[in-house]
């Protein structure tokens, strides 16, 4: 067994755990000689994360297209390239706003003093970024740690190798390993990361693996913002267009094969409209994708052990008697792992399908009685990391607002809310904690740090002893102001 699959303690740590101890001592030592990065340093950080972006996007698309069989090289402009690129020039225009102390009210009773909360670095981050989006995951939080003024340690995931492999190359070309490294390894690296005494901690993944990471965490009392999955609801209102709603949700469906955090999982709709609504996805994703089963804009399952699973959750409801439309020729033995969309009409509650988050091109439909039945649908599972709503009866749209819990939602579309960057993303409850992005993601990575500016005409001193009616007569004026 290769050293970096499996840890031991007993064993010589492996290259990967090596290389994570040195660079963090590195790292930990250059925060102490600099621990507040100027606004100059910084934005010279998210300058040559553009750079580095520009010049080896062609070098990534190839890697990610490698590791994935094939990944639509739109998908990848789109999702890895723009989207990361977006996010560091926003960072960079903003930086100086988000760097300035907030100022807070101080209240009568404690004036003439003035009161700030003044952003702080909070040292070194670590970073364990999941294989779906390669380059955006592991950039993106990145971006908010520089922009914050942190250094900066990722740990990619090992199921893209060459990606993993080709952004450590690509950062240690542009950054020195004080500032910001890739350090790369299986399992056993990922368990000696989350033990690493970072200030913070951002994993993007499955909710199981956060789990461990955030029980890793704690015992060095490493804040943790955990980006996790879950089954993310799309709810058709008996007010929505069905043509439209479809187009969005076969379009965020098989956007990079369902293997999106935020994907649609499953769809509510009324009981009524549930064939017409199945049907028109279909033919959405027919219209989106011609050539289903030969075109390079349709991007592959990730591995062998990923395609497998998505086809037993396919068999499990075919066993079961479940209504199946195939969108293309689903082809086991295609040697890129290409699998078409798959709708499954009203598959039973106990169905595999409906036990696990999807992660691939494979819908259920539920048939919902009412919209307090699609509330109480979502509100059964586990809090989602996204939600969708679709219709135009704004009091309904509402009360799915009100009345679910989920960490992020699009209204009359899918996915768009994680591309904004004035919104924070995460999850909630078993879909993540914390969040980022934007001005979130700034502050994740910062200490916000509330400071008392005494003032010299300050009365605080009446209340010190020796205690005497002056005292009483200062508590009495301070009791009326109260
Ligand atoms: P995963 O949890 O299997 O792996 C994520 C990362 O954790 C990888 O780098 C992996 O090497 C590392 N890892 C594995 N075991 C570890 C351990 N014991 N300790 C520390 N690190 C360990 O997730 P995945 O399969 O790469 O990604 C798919 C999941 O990620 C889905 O559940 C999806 O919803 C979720 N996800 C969430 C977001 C989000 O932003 N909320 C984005 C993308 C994916």
């Amino acid at each position: 067994m290769p050293a970096d699959t499996a840890r031991n303690v007993n064993a010589e740590p492996s290259d990967s755990v090596r290389a994570i101890e040195r660079i963090f001592a590195l790292q930990k030592k250059a925060y102490g000689e600099n621990p507040f990065p100027s606004y100059d340093q910084r934005v010279a950080a998210l300058d040559k994360i553009v750079a580095l972006i520009d010049a080896n996007q062609d070098r990534l698309a190839t890697a990610i297209n490698a590791d994935f069989g094939e990944r639509s090289r739109y998908e990848t402009v789109i999702a890895e390239i723009i989207i990361t690129r977006a996010s560091a020039r926003h960072a960079k225009r903003h930086l100086r706003k988000w760097m300035q102390p907030r100022g807070v009210a101080t209240p009568l009773h404690l004036m003439p003093a003035k009161s700030r909360v003044e952003p702080q670095p909070l040292g070194v981050a670590g970073i364990i970024s999941p294989w779906n989006y390669p380059v955006q995951l592991a950039l993106s939080p990145a971006i908010a740690a520089l922009a914050a003024g942190n250094r900066v340690m990722i740990k990619p995931s090992e199921l893209t190798p060459h990606t993993s492999e080709e952004l450590a190359a690509a950062v240690a070309e542009t950054f020195d390993e004080t500032e910001f490294a890739v350090v790369t390894g299986g399992v056993d690296a990922g368990e000696a990361f989350a033990e690493t005494p970072f200030d913070h901690l951002l994993f993007t993944g499955s909710t199981a693996v956060g789990t461990r990471v955030a029980m890793a965490a704690a015992k060095n009392l490493t804040p943790v913002t955990l980006e996790l999955g879950g089954k993310s609801p799309a709810i058709i209102d008996d007010s929505a267009d069905i043509d439209k709603a479809a187009q969005s949700i076969a379009y965020g469906k098989m956007f990079n094969a369902g293997q999106t955090c935020v994907a649609p999982d499953y769809v509510l709709a009324p009981k009524a409209k549930t064939e017409a609504v199945a049907q028109a996805i279909a033919d959405s994703a027919r219209a989106l994708y011609p050539q289903i089963d030969t075109t390079t804009d349709y991007t592959s399952i990730i591995s062998d052990r990923h395609f497998a699973r998505l086809k037993a959750l396919i068999d499990d409801a075919r066993d079961r008697g479940v209504k199946i439309i195939d969108v293309g020729s689903a082809n086991a033995l295609h040697p890129q792992r290409k699998l078409p969309l798959t709708l499954l009409i009203d598959p039973p509650r106990d169905a595999d399908v409906m036990k696990e988050e999807i992660f691939g091109p494979v819908l259920p439909l539920l048939s919902v009685e009412s919209a307090d039945d699609a509330i109480a649908q979502v509100n059964a599972g586990e809090r989602p990391l996204a939600l969708y709503w679709y219709g135009s009866d704004q009091d309904a749209r509402d009360r799915v607002l009100q009345k679910t819990v989920s960490g992020g939602v699009t209204v009359n579309d899918v996915l768009w809310h994680v591309a904004q960057e004035n919104l924070p993303f995460g999850g909630v409850g078993k879909s993540g904690v914390g969040a980022y992005h934007g001005e979130a993601g700034f502050e994740t990575f910062s200490h916000m740090k509330p400071v008392f500016y005494q003032s010299r005409f300050a009365g605080g001193a009446m209340l010190r002893p020796p205690y005497s009616k002056n005292t009483d007569k200062a508590l009495s004026l301070i009791r009326k102001i109260l």
